[in-house]
């Protein structure tokens, strides 16, 4: 940058400091834990990092920076995993979190919605909707530190998308500030609403390239009274996709997650994460953890599905089930699939895929894939596991025991075309529920079409015509 521009900046920044109340600038050690990726895969440096406490704050930075062609970084709770929220190395962006707007401004049980501002962290949401006897259903590992807005900006998925969709089916309206520092207001709390484009869902998902979202208004559900999870074993993914349709139809839908988890998946938490434990005597290949729920009494729905896993023993399409008879047998199931990341660590360096494909076709890749990636790289392990139900997995690979870290990482590009041209040629997407951000960037220029590409170069260019908005992340300039 050149001595002039970057004189200019700084001007800039001291004239947005002295408008600004003193607690929206975080300086010196405090801005450490804004500038990293919290896997530590990002770490970039920042001009500034700006807190600020209402919309008409966010507004006023935004205006700054735009008039002054400074580029802004939105972050939540940085609990992302492709790099969106991680500012880059040149020193020159603007952080701008959302966490201090963190006011619930609205709830209503009658009409089912809560009006959140961005920053509320999502366990707090599901927390408020439990104490009006509602549940909020977004539910993701991360939902003590993510915040809404980030939820929002990523369209998380999660658990329960099976039932209730990911975070763009949650949402009924929306506040943005626009990269000029314009305010939309879209907080509206309808159901029905054809009055024209749909700017709501431009916004979600778009990772900070578009607008800076500051409120949403979202769903809330009746509060299920009964949750069933259990653990069932199978031995081919083949047997795991028609399990998942037998269940749904015997449970009148009411099947809220599916998890898939390979057995050598279960083994690294098993192995490595204290409290877990094998619930069944013998091992099977693969796993399925089975949640629904109803907001009745939940008798009925119990022996639905013990009635159709007994059909399924029978017919040898399922090997072994166990129900959670308390929330702690539950929880204890659930915390074999949750602590898989946190296992997969002990296995050295990992090369990871977040990735989807039609359900249908769930045994197809996983056969192919790893058929080709132990011809390409023997002695590999494959950490296969994630959301059955909405045909995303998270395909993790981790280094073979006699390979060096950096050997294996050194094969990364490799690996992650091998999978993505087969997630391709399946009709899949290599970016499934954790986003572009700066990690699948360039990946998706080669998968996406150039006529999506257009259309995506021309609303960025449409909403963000000087390009201040997360430059380098979901669309390249
Ligand atoms: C243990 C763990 C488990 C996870 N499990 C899941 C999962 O099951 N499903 C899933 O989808 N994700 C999952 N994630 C990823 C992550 O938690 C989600 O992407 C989450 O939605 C990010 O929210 P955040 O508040 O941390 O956003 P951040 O990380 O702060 O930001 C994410 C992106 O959104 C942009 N952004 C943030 N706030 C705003 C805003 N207010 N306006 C505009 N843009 C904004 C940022 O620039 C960035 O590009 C997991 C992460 C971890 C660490």
């Amino acid at each position: 940058m050149s001595d002039s521009r970057e004189q200019d900046r700084r001007q800039a920044l001291e004239a947005l400091r002295s408008s600004l109340e003193p607690q929206v600038w975080i300086e010196g050690e405090r801005q450490a834990p804004f500038l990293k990726e919290w896997r530590g895969r990002y770490q970039g440096r920042a001009a500034a990092v700006l807190c600020p406490g209402s919309t008409g704050e966010v507004a006023l930075i935004l205006r700054h920076c735009h008039d002054a062609s400074i580029t802004v970084v939105p972050q939540s709770g940085n609990t992302g995993l492709v790099g969106g929220g991680a500012p880059d190395t040149s020193g020159t962006q603007v952080i701008l979190s959302l966490r201090r707007m963190n006011r619930i401004r609205d709830i209503d049980a009658d009409n089912g919605t809560l009006t959140a501002e961005a920053g509320c962290v999502l366990a707090d949401l599901q927390a408020a909707a439990q104490r009006i006897d509602r549940l909020f259903p977004l539910s993701l590992a991360s939902e003590g530190s993510c915040q809404i807005g980030g939820n929002l900006a990523t369209n998380a998925g999660g658990t329960n998308v099976l039932r209730y969709g990911n975070a763009r089916d949650l949402t009924l309206g929306l506040e943005v500030v626009l990269a000029d520092g314009r305010i939309w207001d879209g907080l509206r709390s309808l159901r029905k609403d054809n009055s024209g484009f749909d700017l709501r869902n431009l916004f979600i998902g778009s990772e900070g390239t578009l607008g800076v979202i500051t409120a949403a208004v979202l769903k809330l559900f009746p509060r299920p009274a009964t949750t069933i999870t259990a653990l069932l074993g199978v031995e081919t993914p083949t047997q795991a996709v028609q399990l998942l349709g037998q269940l749904r139809q015997a449970s009148g839908d009411a099947l809220t997650g599916c998890e898939l988890m390979s057995r050598a998946s279960l083994e690294m938490s098993l192995h490595h994460v204290p409290g877990c434990r094998d619930p069944f005597d013998s091992a099977h290949a693969w796993y399925l953890l089975v949640e629904a729920s109803s907001s009745g009494t939940g008798t009925a729905l119990r022996e639905a599905l013990e009635l159709a896993l007994g059909e399924a023993l029978e017919a040898n399409a399922v090997s072994d089930a166990v129900f959670a008879d308390s929330m702690a047998q539950a929880a204890a199931l659930w915390r074999l699939r949750e602590s898989i990341p946190e296992g997969q660590v002990r296995y050295g360096a990992s090369i990871k895929h977040d990735i989807s494909v039609p359900v249908s076709r769930i045994p197809e890749f996983l056969a192919q894939a790893q058929a080709a990636l132990e011809a390409l790289i023997p002695g590999l392990r494959i950490c296969a596991f994630g959301h059955i139900g909405d045909g995303n997995l998270h395909f993790n690979l981790s280094q073979p025991a006699d390979c060096g870290r950096d050997a294996f990482l050194a094969r990364e590009t490799e690996c992650n075309r091998l999978v993505f041209d087969l997630v391709d040629a399946l009709g899949g997407s290599i970016a499934a529920e954790h986003g572009v951000g700066q990690l699948r960037l360039d990946a998706l220029d080669r998968y996406k079409s150039d006529v999506e590409l257009d259309l995506m170069r021309s609303i960025k260019q449409a909403l963000d015509p000087r390009g201040i908005l997360n430059p380098g992340k979901v669309v390249k300039g």
